[in-house]
């Protein structure tokens, strides 16, 4: 409608240069009253040469336009599971160093988090003492192998040696699992390595998201300290209404805007995947796409989307050759010229798909000239008309 007006405005802008929205009225007025002519015939009106002119009235023929109509779709912004990790320590201990703030980028494998504490040489200790008892019970489990071999031992020393031995094995694999795990290095103690800091490293490259701890803090075990997202693969995920599923397909445009800030601009992506699951409470199905990085584009943030649909070129008019009547459709056409006198007439049709610019003409009542369609004052011909008619406005 904005359209329309601003088309009006232009059309009257030679009868009155401050043509403002009410007497937009007026000059329509004046142009019905002067168009009183004989004709009265319904869907028919008749302009002088200079009324046309005026009027700012522009002929023309169908175009073929491809027409883009959008989907809508919301959704929100999300980040696969894998992509983001919460860094926590296996152990208690006190924060000594945390090296990166919010936002840095970090590389997988990076030291995040310096922790300390007493526990960690005692843990590292008993594993040492566990490693070298091991290493005991192994010549131990020799020499009585051998002495069984010569058959100058008794046979319950060897079984003891191995029953010791191999309790002993299983005691030191449950404790380097849970150094590792810790992120210290069994086989830096074995070879005489105690560290007294337990280092927390980024499982995989990202930003950090969040830093929820500070030095000298006490943390416990699992308790988050950092959250770090890999934002690689973010992604949009979309509801989509059962009715537009046959629409959308992998390939697709689509622009989305962030309605949480205050003047969003429209971000761009395409759709990769579109899901085969119908959501029977919301009657949708989940719709998957990829966009480019930006900064401001974080997990969570919810989102307005349109997917643009593959178009086809169509029979269309502009939006400024259209009028509605009574719910129904109309252009005009330019059916003859009497001396001075210009005469219109009213076509129906039955309209398809619309975009801000055009509109698709399916089906319209016949026509013997399609080479003089009114493309611009449709408006001003329906307000003439509707004056002349006695009609009334909508
Ligand atoms: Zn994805």
């Amino acid at each position: 409608m904005k359209d329309l007006s601003k088309i009006a405005v232009l059309g009257f802008a030679v009868i009155s240069l401050t043509a403002c929205k009410e007497n937009q009225n007026d000059s329509a007025e004046i142009m019905a009253e002067n168009a009183q002519e004989e004709h009265h015939e319904e869907g028919h009106i008749s302009l002088t040469q200079s009324q046309a002119e005026d009027a700012g009235l522009a002929y023309g023929t169908f175009a073929q336009e491809e027409i883009k109509v959008p989907i809508e779709a919301n959704g929100s912004i999300e980040l696969p599971p894998n992509n983001m990790a919460s860094i926590s320590s296996l152990l208690n201990g006190f924060v000594v160093k945390i090296n990166f703030l919010e936002g840095d980028v970090v590389k997988k494998g990076q030291v995040l988090v310096e922790l300390k504490d007493p526990a960690y040489v005692k843990m590292q200790q008993e594993y040492l003492s566990v490693y070298g008892r091991l290493n005991y019970l192994e010549q131990e489990l020799e020499r009585q192998q051998i002495l069984n071999d010569a058959d100058v031992g008794a046979k319950k020393n060897l079984q003891q040696a191995q029953s010791e031995f191999s309790a002993k094995k299983s005691e030191l694999a449950v404790l380097k699992e849970q150094l590792n795990y810790a992120g210290i290095s069994a086989s830096a103690i074995e070879k005489g390595k105690i560290q007294n800091r337990v280092y927390l490293r980024a499982p995989f490259g990202g930003t950090v998201t969040s830093v929820s701890a500070h030095n000298g803090q006490k943390v416990m075990s699992g308790q988050e300290i950092m959250q770090v997202i890999n934002r690689e693969h973010m992604h949009l995920e979309l509801q989509l209404f059962q009715k537009d599923i046959p629409k959308v397909k992998k390939g697709q445009k689509v622009q989305f805007t962030i309605p949480a800030f205050e003047e969003s601009p429209v971000f761009e992506g395409e759709v990769s995947l579109v899901g085969r699951n119908l959501d029977m409470d919301s009657k949708t199905i989940r719709v998957h796409a990829h966009f480019e990085e930006n900064d401001w584009l974080i997990p969570g943030l919810y989102t307005e989307a349109r997917i643009m649909q593959d178009s086809k070129k169509t029979r269309v008019l502009p939006t400024s050759a259209i009028v509605s009547d009574k719910g129904t459709s109309y252009f005009f056409v330019k059916t003859e010229t009497e001396g001075d006198e210009i005469n219109y007439e009213k076509v129906a049709f039955e309209p398809g798909i619309k975009s801000d610019d055009y509109v698709q003409i399916k089906k319209y009542d016949k026509i013997q000239d399609t080479t003089a369609i009114v493309l611009n004052g449709a408006f001003t011909l329906k307000a003439v008309m509707n004056k002349s008619e006695g009609g009334h406005e909508d």
